[in-house]
């Protein structure tokens, strides 16, 4: 790459901006001759308009121009945070030591004073793209390092297989919805979902159509779900669904929808076709005996457990469970 050249390959873009004609034309003729890619203003307004049109690499910039002048097109361009770096080298007739000072200030980023010498100006026009591309690489690989941190971040929320929300994220998810439910007093209904005899898939058939199975009843889950409900794999083939603003009627709604659904559908595994179920367990706070996101969890808990001794394929709601005997 030369500094001609920007780094999307198109050759690079100054913008000349000055109210006399004379000066424009001369700076373009001279600049184009080097290769650069020459986009001309003669006032202020004008120069903020070609660069919102598309922002050149660079900018060349009167001092002394009638409407806006230099340090305030330079400070109007600093100070838009959606523009990414450009340098701007004031042009000035000024050379007192405080117009030079305020055109720093105003965010110039170097200056020459008129009359000046063309190969010093192009010196200084190379010098200010090395710093501009040097810098645009620095944004780049900042954009991509946030995207990887993202990715990251995902990744240590996502259960692998089933790609819900792994075990110890939910549990963060239940003691922030917790908290909110006492702070708001909505309601936050939790439930559990446990494939039956699931282990006699991975015996009869293997590890790999289990994994599938698991993978199947999870998409069944988040699409069963609301789009601020929280689906996750709480363990082996455990789900678990926080679903806030709910009350456990509605949860045990949910929990039936989900049930149903896997009762209807036939997992396939290559040639392999099987039929599952699953039991539920819902709970919801406010509710009788549970006071903190572990109580809630437990009921819920205890609700599948009697879903999975009354006979399996069943939704059972806590507050209709008989008392745990422990
Ligand atoms: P129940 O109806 O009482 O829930 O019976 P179950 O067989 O489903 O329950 P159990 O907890 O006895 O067995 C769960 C099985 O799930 C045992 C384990 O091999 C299997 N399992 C756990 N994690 C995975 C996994 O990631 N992939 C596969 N394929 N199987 C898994
Ligand atoms: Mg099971
Ligand atoms: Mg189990």
């Amino acid at each position: 790459m030369t500094l001609q050249e920007a780094s999307d390959g198109g050759p690079t873009r100054i913008l000349v901006v000055d109210d006399v004609p004379d000066n424009v034309e001369i700076l373009d003729a001279r600049l184009s001759s080097r290769g650069y890619a020459v986009v001309t203003a003669s006032n202020g307004e004008e120069a903020l308009e070609r660069v919102k049109d598309e922002p050149p690499h660079l900018i060349l910039l009167d001092v002394m121009m009638p409407g806006l002048d230099g340090h305030q097109v330079a400070r109007r361009i600093k100070d838009d945070e959606r523009l990414p770096f450009i340098p701007i080298i004031l042009v000035t007739a000024l050379n007192e030591a405080e117009d030079v000072v305020q055109g720093l200030e105003s965010g110039a980023d170097d200056y020459i004073s008129k009359p000046y010498n063309f190969r010093e100006l192009e010196a200084r026009v190379r010098a200010m793209l090395r710093i501009k591309f040097l810098q645009d690489e620095l944004d780049l690989k900042n954009r991509e390092l946030e995207l990887a941190n993202k990715r990251l971040k995902k990744l240590s929320i996502t259960d692998g297989l089933t790609e819900l929300f792994n075990h110890r994220h939910v549990q963060g998810l239940l003691h922030d919805e917790f908290e909110r439910s006492l702070r708001t007093g909505e309601p936050v209904a939790v439930a559990m979902m446990d494939l039956d005899r699931f282990k006699n898939i991975n015996d009869t058939y293997g590890h790999p159509t289990g994994d599938v199975i698991l993978y199947e009843t999870a998409r069944i889950i988040k699409e069963t779900a609301r789009e601020i409900d929280m689906p996750g794999r709480y363990g082996g083939e455990e789900f678990i669904a926080i679903l806030p603003g709910t009350e456990e009627e509605a949860a045990a709604a949910f929990a039936e929808r989900v049930r149903h659904a896997v009762e209807s559908h036939v997992y396939r595994d290559g040639a392999t076709e099987v039929r599952m179920t699953v039991s539920c367990g819902v709970a919801s706070f406010p509710g009788d005996g549970i006071d903190s996101p572990e109580s809630l969890l437990k009921a819920a808990d205890e609700a599948l457990y009697q879903a999975k001794h009354g006979g399996r394929n069943q939704v059972i709601r806590a507050s209709q469970a008989s008392p745990a005997t422990e």
